[in-house]
Formats: structure tokens, C-alpha cells, sequence
């Protein structure tokens, strides 16, 4: 017997058991209790979303040959019923409308309309994919809408609906279907291996299921592809198929990232490219990686919109705590502008590397919030005054461009310390450009920066942003010359 494929063979048959389309379903299904079924339905929706299997099951209610009438539960069982769901039933018509879209082939459905159905109650036509229709056959196709035969019914499926003409539109009931989500497929998905007896953990199944983006007929495919391997859903099979890394890996490159260990993120991407993942699907996964961190900063690690299995969900929450929301969105935005720059390029591999050094760097310079704890673990206290702080977190954190932070203002504690500087003055440190040498140090003798360049405070923080000392700018002026208040406002411009 020949190996019938997946989608097919777990096609749902009932209106209990569509995924997905449950509101769908239960109109339908009150439709048919009370009556009131449309002569034409339209449903939309992108592919292998359940289109076709909602209007086999609509057919298969509306003439199964249990009943007396037409049933919101088919019996399944019936001649009607069994030819419906393959497709090839006398009464219940399909038309690929891509291949089937000329006036002829309409004109030939209306010749037919009009004689009644060979066995059931309702003769039906199914035209898949509507909108290829031609002009002509749209018009022709539209007198019979216009007042169709009462044992006639028609459902049009389409993904582009835009393309249905509104004279079409507006004689059918229409349908929206949406794309089902991830958790969806990946249930049914595991629903499917049980009744298969096959091994598969569900962080894998969840793999396959987020690779289908929607489409159940897809998901049931990638399972194809990987039960024909081993009969067992593993890791290796899983990148061999999908092509894309393990969750696990990613988190991997994403915590280095965090922490500022850009060795370590090359590590995790070359142990990933080893295993036989494309350097574009590893950046498209570091993108998820950080959309969903962005998502847990912003909506909560519980979010559903967050694509991801409850085992792995903990993980991403924990580390989008180690950056702002800002550098998340930040960050999309790099890994977008690497994805863009692979197509093509003969530098590949080195611009990811390069963008994950940037990501790791970045979020060493420009996250305000670590910068704070930074410099609290230097001071060993927190920046003093609610002022500092916000100074710190007033700056701009996205820093777009080439990754170079303007200068960052230190709060009074160096300044404290330096002994000479009133209680609330501040440094500034810019980096990485030096200052044009025509610009003397500000307010600041050269023994003066000298002494405060011993401070073993401001030696590490312009060793932690590779900056140099610039300035010493003073809330009370009146000591120093006017020049040197312009000098402090160069500094800020970097
Ligand atoms: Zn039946």
C-alpha cells in the first residue's frame, strides 16, 4: 500500500476536530442546527491553514446519507461522506481555479448547476484558489451567484482575497482564516507521533512546528520529511530538515552576548555552523532570539506571543532581564541589517561574526542600566543622588551607528573623590575619537588631569569604555573662563 502522507492522513473529518479554526467551525456548525446555511462561502486565509478540510467537512454535512438532512456531524462512514473526503464525490465538485480559469470551464459548471444532485441533497462546487479566475469567468460565474439553483452551493477558498473581485465578495459569506498558532500545530503534531508510535521529545516538535509559521499542512510535511529519516525525531534530524539551530544553542550565543563575551558568541555560531546549519538561518534565529526577548521585556515572559516551548520560555525570560528593552530593539535592527548584507556577499561569515561582536560590545557600551551597575560595582556604591542616575539613563542607549557611545557622564563620586571639583561636578570621559589637540583640557591643568588620571576609579572606567579623560565639567562656573564652559559642550558632541 502506498505511504499515504501526513496531512492527509490525519485530515480532521469532523467540525470537533479542526485545529485552529474553532470559531470557524462552530458558525458553521450553527448554520447547519439552524438552517441558515449561505448558498456561497468565501474562505480565505494562507496555505495548508485548513481551508480545504473545512470545506469537505461543510460538504460532507451538508450530504452525508446518515441523516435525514444535512448534519453537523457527518457520519463519516457513508458512500457520500467517504467519497467527499477523497475528493472525487459526484455531487461535491473541486475546481482548481489556477488551472481551471478560463470562461469555458465556468460556463460548463453553469451547464451543470442547473441539473439536480445524482444522490444528495446539495450539489456543490469547491473552486480553489478563486482569484485566478479570468475577468470573463468571474462575470460568468457571478450570474449564477446572482440566483443560483436552491440544491446549489458554493465554496471558494483563496489566499488572496484581494483578488476576488467585490461583486464576488459580496455575494458570499466570508471567512477569515487565520493562521494557527505555534502551540496549536505542535499539539497536533505530537497527537500525530503517538498515533504513529514515534519518539519525539516536544522542544523538537515545537522546532517543526514554529518552521510551519502557521500552516498545519506544512508542519505535517516537515514531520514527513523527518519520520522518513529514522522513524525518531532527534536533534540531528531536526537541522538536517529544518536547517535551523537548537533552541538551546541560541540561548547560548544570546547569554555570551549578554554578558559581553564576544570570544564566547563566535564559539556557540562556529559550533553551530558546524553542525550543518546556514549562516542565514542562524541569524534568522538569532533574530527570533531577540524578538522573543523583546516581547518577555516588554509583555512578560508569559506572553503568547512569545514562539516558543515552556521549557525554554524561563530561559529567554531570564536573559532579556540582562538587557534594556532599548537594546533588544536595537539589536533587531543589527541582525535585520546582516541578514539584509548575506544575500550575495563573499564575506558572509564574517559579517555575522562581526555583528555578533557588535551586539556583544554594544550592550557592554551603551545599556545604561548596566553601565550603572557597572560603575556601582566600581564605586562600590550606588551613583550617588536620584540626579546622577538619570543623567545615565537619560542618554540615548541606541547609538545606532558605528557602535560608539557619546561621552558618558560620571556622576560626583569622582569628582568627590578628586578632592578639588565641587560636591555635585562630574567628568565626562568620551571615546574612542581623542580630542583635536588644539582643544586644551578644559577647565583643567595638565597636573590637574594628571592627578585625577591616578584615580584608580577613573582609570577603570575609561579602560571599561575605551575612553579617554576630557573634561571636568563644574556646576558652579563663576571660578573658570568662559572658554572653558564652550570647551565642555564640544566634549558632549563627540
Ligand atoms: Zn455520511
Amino acid at each position: 500500500m502506498a505511504y499515504l502522507v501526513l496531512a492527509r492522513k490525519y485530515r480532521s473529518r469532523t467540525f470537533e476536530e479542526v485545529v485552529g479554526q474553532e470559531p470557524i467551525a462552530r458558525t458553521l456548525v450553527n448554520a447547519i442546527k439552524s438552517g441558515r446555511v449561505s448558498h456561497a462561502y468565501l474562505f480565505t486565509g494562507t496555505r495548508g491553514v485548513g481551508k480545504t478540510t473545512m470545506a469537505r467537512i461543510l460538504a460532507k454535512g451538508l450530504n452525508c446519507l446518515g441523516d435525514d438532512g444535512p448534519t453537523p456531524q457527518p457520519c463519516n462512514k457513508c458512500d457520500a461522506c467517504l467519497a467527499i473526503a477523497r475528493g472525487d464525490d459526484v455531487d461535491v465538485v473541486e475546481i482548481d481555479g489556477a488551472s481551471n480559469r478560463g470562461i469555458d470551464q465556468i460556463r460548463e459548471l453553469r451547464a451543470n448547476a442547473i441539473f439536480a444532485p445524482a444522490r444528495c441533497r446539495y450539489k456543490i462546487y469547491y473552486i480553489d484558489e478563486v482569484h485566478s479566475l479570468t475577468r470573463d469567468a468571474f462575470n460568468a460565474l457571478l450570474k449564477t451567484l446572482e440566483e443560483p439553483p436552491g440544491h446549489v452551493k458554493f465554496i471558494f477558498s483563496t489566499t488572496e482575497a484581494e483578488k476576488v473581485p467585490a461583486t464576488i465578495v459580496s455575494r458570499c459569506q466570508r471567512f477569515d482564516f487565520r493562521n494557527i498558532p505555534t502551540c496549536r500545530i505542535a499539539e497536533h503534531l505530537a497527537m500525530v507521533c503517538g498515533k504513529e508510535k514515534v519518539k519525539a521529545d516536544d522542544d523538537a516538535l515545537f522546532r517543526v512546528a514554529r518552521a510551519a509559521a502557521g500552516s498545519m499542512r506544512d508542519g505535517l510535511s516537515l514531520l514527513d520529511q523527518l519520520l522518513s529519516g529514522l522513524g525518531e525525531v532527534t536533534d540531528e534530524e531536526i537541522i538536517r530538515v529544518l536547517g535551523t539551530p537548537g533552541d538551546e544553542r541560541v540561548v547560548a550565543i544570546v547569554s555570551a552576548i549578554a554578558g559581553g563575551e564576544a570570544a564566547a558568541a563566535l564559539g556557540e555560531l562556529a559550533r553551530i555552523l558546524e553542525s550543518g546549519v546556514t549562516l542565514s538561518s542562524a541569524v534568522t534565529s538569532l533574530g527570533d532570539a531577540y524578538r522573543n526577548m523583546m516581547l518577555a521585556s516588554t509583555c512578560g515572559a508569559d506572553s503568547e506571543l512569545i514562539e516558543l516551548p515552556e521549557s525554554q520560555r524561563e530561559a529567554i525570560g531570564t536573559l532579556a532581564e540582562r538587557f534594556s528593552t532599548p537594546t533588544l530593539v536595537h539589536g533587531i535592527g543589527v541582525i535585520q541589517a546582516a541578514g539584509r548584507g548575506l544575500r550575495g556577499s563573499s564575506v558572509a561569515r564574517a559579517l555575522v561574526e562581526a555583528t555578533l561582536v557588535r551586539l556583544a560590545e554594544a550592550e557592554k557600551f551603551v545599556d545604561s542600566d548596566s553601565l550603572i551597575r557597572r560603575i556601582e560595582d566600581l564605586t562600590g556604591s550606588p551613583p550617588a543622588g536620584a540626579r546622577g542616575r538619570k543623567d545615565l539613563a537619560a542618554r540615548p542607549r541606541g547609538g545606532a551607528g558605528a557602535g560608539d557611545p557619546s561621552s558618558v557622564s560620571i556622576p560626583s563620586a569622582v569628582a568627590d573623590r578628586r578632592g578639588g571639583a565641587a560636591a555635585d561636578g562630574s567628568s565626562s570621559v568620551s571615546s574612542p575619537s581623542p580630542p583635536p589637540a588644539a582643544r586644551a583640557f578644559g577647565g583643567i591643568s595638565t597636573a590637574e588631569r594628571t592627578e585625577i588620571l591616578k584615580d584608580p576609579l577613573v582609570t577603570a572606567v575609561t579602560g571599561l569604555f575605551g575612553g579617554e579623560l576630557v573634561d571636568v565639567r563644574r556646576d558652579s562656573p563663576p571660578a573658570e573662563p568662559p572658554d572653558a564652559v564652550e570647551n565642555s559642550d564640544v566634549a558632549e558632541g563627540n
